[in-house]
């Protein structure tokens, strides 16, 4: 599973622009579901019927982002140095010293007007891009042009280093979950979603058209486990973490307790998860059409949305287990 992670994380894929990570997911779902399609909006859905019970199964949707965190060029000086905004939340205190890489390939890094030895704050005002150029027209980039977050993967023992993280650890865990569960009641929508990270819009669309009785999201979420971190009851290596409410979001008793239900049983270790910022897809799909009854499996993962993220393979592994075992059984 590490493989698959690394794999996932090494593709480009900023929200709006997610072709190159579905075209890689799409080739390891073709011997797993009955149907693949790409909606409108670019979402990839993955279907597989239910293949035990007798029809009593739901429709379940189970929606991982494809889609990373980056930057967009709003303009290009005469120097050839770039200007340019954020996709989703980056925090520009993380991007001096950090890296970016453009569809072509193209490297950027980042520099700030100033002293090198000032202690200034970086705002995006101040901040631009370098990307090599020695003019406007020697840049092998233009205004519009996408960049994702690049840091080599790394891992030590099962800490896993890499920049996007969020999400493709969990459409890792959503590939390998249809790998493992062998039978099924349930009609298992997979949906790889596009755009989450401004705003959960691929899900929404995708919700919309689905029409899922239940709808589980698999995404990272943040931890209370490091120094002087905001006090959080949610730690690296103590197992997924089945989320109780985020801001947008309160999870439906009968889905939260179907998944504790699937974790004890099978003896999985888990979290409980109260996330005071944030979201994921299952939080759009819930207020689709008539309502859908929501949850989310999440991934303890530290310093989100920065170019070095944290999480723990266990972790993965075990959301991976209690997804199977639910999936496996009856829906409450
Ligand atoms: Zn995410």
């Amino acid at each position: 599973m590490r493989a698959l992670i690394e794999e996932l994380c090494s593709v480009f894929g900023p929200s709006g622009d997610e072709a190159l990570i579905r075209e890689l997911i799409g080739q390891h779902l073709t011997e797993l579901v009955d149907e693949i399609r790409t909606d409108r909006l670019g979402n990839l859905i993955a279907v597989r019927r239910p293949t035990a019970g007798n029809g009593d199964g739901k429709r379940i949707m189970l929606a991982a982002h494809m889609d990373e965190i980056g930057v967009m060029v709003t303009h290009v000086d005469a120097q050839g140095f770039c200007r340019f905004t954020t996709i989703g939340g980056v925090s520009t205190n993380t991007l001096i010293g950090s890296r970016v890489q453009f569809a072509n390939g193209v490297e950027g890094a980042f520099g700030m007007e100033g002293s090198p030895l000032s202690r200034e704050r970086p705002t995006p005002q101040k901040l631009f891009l370098d990307v090599g150029a020695k003019s406007k027209e020697d840049a092998a980039v233009q205004i519009g042009d996408t960049a994702v977050f690049r840091s080599s993967f790394g891992a030590v023992g099962d800490r896993l280093f890499a920049a996007n993280l969020d999400d493709r650890i969990g459409c890792a865990i959503l590939i390998q979950t249809l790998r493992e569960l062998e039978s099924s009641p349930h009609e298992i929508l997979a949906v790889f979603t596009v755009q989450e990270e401004v705003g959960t819009r691929g899900a929404a669309t995708a919700g919309y058209g689905l029409e899922p009785e239940v709808v589980v999201a698999i995404d990272v979420t943040a931890t209370g486990d490091f120094p002087e971190a905001t006090p959080m009851e949610v730690a690296l290596g103590k197992g997924p973490a089945i989320k109780i409410m985020d801001r947008r979001m309160i999870v439906h008793p009968k889905v939260r307790g179907w998944l504790e239900n699937a974790a004890k049983a099978n003896d999985i270790p888990y979290q409980l998860e109260v996330l005071e910022f944030g979201t994921t897809d299952a939080s759009a799909v819930q207020i689709s059409r008539a309502g859908v009854p929501a949850g989310t499996v999440s991934i303890p993962c530290r310093y989100i949305h920065t170019p070095s993220q944290v999480a723990d393979l266990n972790d993965a592994r075990q959301a991976v287990s209690l997804l199977a075992h639910a999936l496996g059984g009856e829906f409450a």
